[in-house]
């Protein structure tokens, strides 16, 4: 027999609305054996109310000497990593990298940038809206997103106006943790005012958070909370790679079935939108990186991360292609 709390969470594969904050909470209490229900649930209703497979691949067109202090990023100027540092990538080098992801069949790329953002339209911002034309140009049928820090109304406008597909903008964690966990040098009530800005310009934006820098399951409920408040459309969640010579170097890894029940629960607060399995999967949840993609997940990051390299795109198609059989009718 289930318990109580996931007979009653069962209803959201009839209605599709968002599970309440204190069933959430009661969710994350189970019991280890009844783990896998929770997943099989949120399965089913990834099966039924998202889309198929959202994947992706980024390129880090300008890496390090960020301005910012995240304790878990390598290129924070901040600490002392061994993060690679290099200007903005030319846009044609840029566009080169997205050929040989749309070569191996991605869909989507996504140009990601270090450091705080831009507030006016430089020399560094018209190359990435260069290389967005040219993208846009050659491949009219691939989607590109960009990831380019907090920016002024005007870089949005000038994104929007090259219809990008997302912006991707990670609020990392629960707003009352930001401060502990990630950064001192900005807020996640900048963060959070940038997200209201770009939806309200119409922008879909992708903003996820990073798993096991110190949080707490209620921490992660209220991040899925937020988002849902936000309408955020894309979540991808990744697991803390501790990364040599960041605060969190020496970070103890987090359970595997801490991630696969917060993949569940961010699926169940957030039915309908894309969650999507970023850095850590090949790298920290290796032998269990199937086990949370059938746990909620209808997306993941293919090729590599900011700061770390992935395993190659064909094979994960391959992986994609398997996991399907468990979504057929
Ligand atoms: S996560 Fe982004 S903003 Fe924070 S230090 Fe790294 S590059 Fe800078």
């Amino acid at each position: 027999m289930l318990p109580k709390a996931l007979e009653e969470a069962y209803s959201v594969l009839d209605t599709g609305e968002p599970i309440s904050r204190e069933l959430a909470e009661s969710l994350a209490v189970l019991p280890g054996e009844n783990t896998l229900d929770l997943l099989s649930l949120a399965h089913k209703v990834k099966n039924k109310y998202s889309e198929d497979m959202h994947s992706c691949s980024i390129i880090s067109a300008k890496s390090g000497l960020c301005s910012e202090n995240c304790k878990f990023c390598a290129q924070s100027a901040h600490h002392d990593s061994n993060a690679d540092i290099y200007d903005l990538m030319e846009p044609e080098t840029i566009v080169e990298q997205a050929a040989i992801c749309f070569e191996n069949g991605m869909e989507r790329f996504g140009i990601v940038t270090s450091g705080a953002g831009f507030k006016v339209i430089n020399d560094d911002f018209k190359s990435i809206l260069q290389a967005i034309d040219t993208l846009k140009e050659r491949y009219p049928d691939k989607k590109i997103c960009a990831a380019v820090g907090t920016i002024s109304d005007e870089c949005i406008d000038e994104l929007l106006a090259r219809d990008i597909d997302n912006y991707g903008f990670n609020l990392q964690v629960a707003p009352a943790k930001f401060e502990e966990l990630v950064a001192t040098t900005h807020t996640s009530d900048d963060k959070i005012s940038m997200i209201k800005k770009l939806t309200a310009k119409g922008a879909s934006v992708c903003s996820g958070g990073v798993l096991g820098i110190g949080e707490t399951m209620a921490d992660r409920i209220e991040l899925a909370y937020t988002f849902q408040e936000l309408e955020v459309n894309v979540i991808p969640l990744n697991v803390l790679m501790p990364m040599e010579g960041t605060p969190l170097e020496h970070q103890k890894p987090i359970p595997v079935i801490e991630v696969a029940k917060t993949f569940a629960l961010f699926r169940l607060i957030n039915p309908t939108k894309v969650i999507k399995f970023a850095a850590g999967r090949e790298t920290m949840m290796n032998d269990y990186q199937g086990l949370l993609m059938l746990s909620g997940a209808n997306g993941l990051l293919m090729g590599g991360y900011l700061t770390a390299r992935g395993r190659d795109i064909p094979l994960d198609q391959t992986f994609t292609d398997q996991l399907a059989a468990f979504s057929k009718k």
